[in-house]
């Protein structure tokens, strides 16, 4: 993959792409049909990703996307992060989270906030070899994340983690965790600070796997601290800092989901106009029906508005201007739309396309998530109203 940096072209059209995107774009597309395509069946009834093609993520240049060439990662932008996962996704959602967690929410963390040291050990390692995981959610706080009861003690040389987290994406492949733990409780949010921990550090537990509706190849665990010591220099930013990191990764981990919403829902709609074309009912293909065809238009009509949404908070993030209120709406559009476009293709193909032998229901299962991982619909709701009403973020 090519390291150069994108141009920000003013004024050009959304969807239209750099040499280098057309790139990235077009690799991982042939990818994505020739290696995961013939997979996907095994690894969603087995639920399982499988591992070889997780190391050929990393020989393909997409785990670490943004990150600086001198760290060992590709130096590209966002965009192209995105790019990645939607064509990831129109294949296979689970592999489309697994590279999405990794640029936009691991990666992203120490590029942003990791020290040199950091950045040398644990950038070079995520761009290479290494998994990435982000620990935020428990139990007891989903939407009111900071209500997190993880606990840091600071031990002088060492920091002492205990708590659990739920829903950990990535967790059974990932080496690397961005843990967050509350270090001062007295402080509420204030106290909670982002930690880098790695798989083997004692008394950290990865636990039971969640057996799930949708992204089944994706795995998603729980995880036990039971006094983890952690060393002094695996703070990530400062002490007590770790909502804004919270807030900002996610703020832009966003858009990645809404990348993965419309690369489901494009590969269901592929499906789905190409079914349409050969299956023949009262004498001709569907596809000659109105019915069908508004069917169709309709799906394909709303896509593209998710995919407008998606790639323009996606160049805003990049040129360096507010995106919080678009990244917001164009998560919550673009779940909408993929469950409604998965849906819509689930009886394009009939009969069929209620069976686990045909690709669409697995698109549609796979749709749902979008509505509740990094913030569900509500709390995009807020966000949104919040920017309207109080013009604050
Ligand atoms: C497959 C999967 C993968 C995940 N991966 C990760 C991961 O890698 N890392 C991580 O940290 N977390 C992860 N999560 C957790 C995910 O982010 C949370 O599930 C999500 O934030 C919702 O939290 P919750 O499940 O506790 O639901 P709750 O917060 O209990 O919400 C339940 C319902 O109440 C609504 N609700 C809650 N508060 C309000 C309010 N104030 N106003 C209106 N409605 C409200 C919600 O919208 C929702 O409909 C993952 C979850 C899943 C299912």
């Amino acid at each position: 993959m090519s390291s150069q940096t994108t141009e920000f072209t003013k004024g050009a059209p959304l969807t239209l792409l750099s040499e280098e995107e057309t790139m990235f774009q077009q690799s991982v597309r042939e990818f994505a049909i020739e290696k995961i395509r013939p997979l996907v069946h095994e690894m969603d009834t087995r639920a399982e990703i499988n591992k070889d093609l997780v190391k050929s993520f990393f020989d393909l240049g997409i785990m670490g996307i943004e990150v600086p060439e001198q760290f060992g990662g590709a130096g590209s932008t966002f965009f192209n992060a995105v790019l990645v996962v939607e064509e990831l996704s129109h294949v296979d959602a689970s592999c489309g989270v697994l590279v999405d967690v990794q640029n936009t929410l691991v990666n992203n963390a120490i590029v942003r906030w990791g020290t040199e040291a950091q950045k040398s050990r644990y950038l070079a390692m995520l761009s290479s070899n290494t998994v990435g995981a982000y620990a935020l959610s428990e139990a007891g706080s989903g939407s009111d994340a900071f209500a997190l009861a993880c606990r840091a003690e600071d031990r002088g040389d060492h920091w002492l983690l205990n708590g659990q987290k739920l829903w950990i994406t990535n967790a059974a492949e990932a080496g690397i965790f961005i843990v967050f733990a509350n270090a001062n409780p007295d402080a509420g949010y204030k106290g909670i600070t982002a930690f880098i921990v790695e798989r083997d550090f004692p008394g950290f537990n990865i636990g039971k796997k969640e057996d799930k509706t949708g992204i089944r190849a994706s795995s998603t665990c729980e995880l036990m601290f039971e006094d983890c010591r952690v060393p002094k220099e695996n703070v990530v930013g400062e002490v007590g800092r770790g909502y804004k990191i919270a807030i900002e990764t996610l703020n832009e981990g966003r858009i990645g989901i809404g990348a993965q919403m419309i690369g489901i829902a494009r590969g269901a709609l592929e499906h789905a106009i190409a079914y349409s074309k050969e299956r023949k009912q009262f004498g001709k293909a569907i596809s000659e029906f109105q019915g069908i065809q508004f069917q169709i238009a309709q799906a394909a009509t709303e896509l593209e508005a998710a995919r407008l949404m998606v790639y323009n908070a996606a160049r805003l993030k990049d040129a360096g201007m507010p995106f919080v209120k678009e990244a917001a709406m164009a998560k919550l559009f673009s779940s909408q739309v993929c469950e409604k476009v998965t849906s819509i293709s689930v009886e394009i193909f009939g009969g069929n396309g209620y069976t686990r032998e045909y690709p669409v229901e697995k698109f549609w299962r796979d749709s749902k998530i979008g509505a509740i991982y990094e913030g569900t619909s509500n709390m995009q709701l807020s966000t949104i109203a919040k920017t309207i009403l109080t013009d604050r973020l």
